[in-house]
């Protein structure tokens, strides 16, 4: 049994879905040991309860005004004194923007050692084993935590979401947050159609095929019919179609959506590096040698401009 600690986040006050899969890798390797949720900010109180239907035995609604906003010197701090109190056993934490720079902080202060993105957790012969994926997502080694507890960041969209109802309880942490060197004046965010890229179940992507920048505009009325978000190549960016927080690949976002659909994107490894381990990609090309056909479960030859709208009009009628 273990005490396994569990970074949850939210955004614009609702509860992020990759919190609930990090609650159910939790469940893994808790073997029936306590599941504490971290949730920083009041608004916590209004979620509370999804995370309690979702495997969470406690809450930790830690407060403080300088967790308002995320700072990595007020998480850090917050954070500590947090597992401080807790003594956990394991600590998981999404692999996201905060996760990603919160872990190997939390790592170094603990002298911690940490296994990050992971897209799979297992308990073998009482050791938690994590999977990660290495090689641009080639191949993938288990890898277990030889320094301290078993401490990992988890990749969005890989582990299922399952609800695992318990009776929650709800406590307050005050945590003390001082000699911050550096403040948060504005945040200023760029709107980008509701469907955090990330977490997204439907990822639309154009390439440098997409010829400009309303060359996108085809691509964002099928992801706004599907429900899903937009991509891009690092070449749709790098000719200043788009802008680059839509850049999948290795220098850009890792996805894992159900379903993934690149349009005029060549298949350089370096972009196969962020989305081969979708779970169904479809490609449109009109190059039928194009790369991305070799990763690709459908392949469509063809002028995106043409088949693009054809899809959008197809799925209206059945979705719309
Ligand atoms: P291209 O390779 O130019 O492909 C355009 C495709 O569009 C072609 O296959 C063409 O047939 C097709 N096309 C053209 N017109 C149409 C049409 N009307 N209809 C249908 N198809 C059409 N790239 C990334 O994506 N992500 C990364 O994170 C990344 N990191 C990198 C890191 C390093 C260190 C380096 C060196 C490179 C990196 N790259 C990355 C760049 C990568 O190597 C490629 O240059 C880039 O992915 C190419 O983008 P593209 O497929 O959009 O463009």
């Amino acid at each position: 049994m273990r005490k396994v600690l569990v970074l949850t986040e939210a955004k614009a006050g609702n509860l992020r879905g990759v919190s609930l899969e990090v609650l159910n890798a939790a469940h893994r390797i808790a073997e029936g040991g306590e599941i504490i949720a971290v949730a920083f900010g009041s608004e916590a109180t209004h979620y509370a309860h999804i995370l309690g239907k979702h495997g969470a035995n406690k809450v930790y609604i830690v407060e403080n005004n300088e967790l308002n906003v995320y700072t990595t010197d007020a998480y850090l701090q917050a954070f500590r004194q947090v597992v401080d109190c807790l003594e956990p056993e394991a600590i998981l934490m999404p692999h996201t923007a905060i996760g990603k720079d919160l872990a190997p902080r939390i790592a170094a202060r603990f002298g911690l050692g940490l296994v990050s993105d992971i897209t799979d957790v297992q308990v073998e012969n009482g050791e938690v084993l994590f999977t990660q994926h290495i090689y641009s997502g080639k191949a993938f080694e288990k890898k277990k935590v030889v320094s301290g507890i078993p401490f990992a960041t988890i990749r969005p969209n890989n582990i299922p979401v399952t609800e695992i109802k318990t009776t929650i309880e709800v406590n307050r942490f005050h945590a003390n947050i001082k000699d911050l060197r550096t403040i948060v004046k504005e945040v200023v965010r760029k709107a980008t159609g509701g469907v955090d890229l990330s977490e997204a179940k439907i990822v639309i992507s154009g390439g440098r095929g997409v010829k400009s920048s309303d060359g996108f505009k085809p691509l964002q009325e099928l992801a706004e019919v599907l429900g899903g978000a937009v991509g891009a190549s690092r070449g749709a960016c790098d000719a200043e179609y788009c802008d680059y927080s839509l850049q999948i690949g290795q220098t850009g976002k890792v996805v894992t959506p159900d379903l993934y659909i690149a349009c005029g994107i060549s298949g350089a490894i370096q972009h196969l590096a962020g989305m081969s381990n979708s779970k169904v990609i479809v490609a449109i090309n009109k190059d039928p040698e194009a790369p991305i056909f070799q990763v690709a479960d459908y392949g469509i030859v063809g002028d995106l401009f043409e088949v693009v709208p054809l899809l959008t009009e197809e799925f209206k009628k059945v979705l719309v």
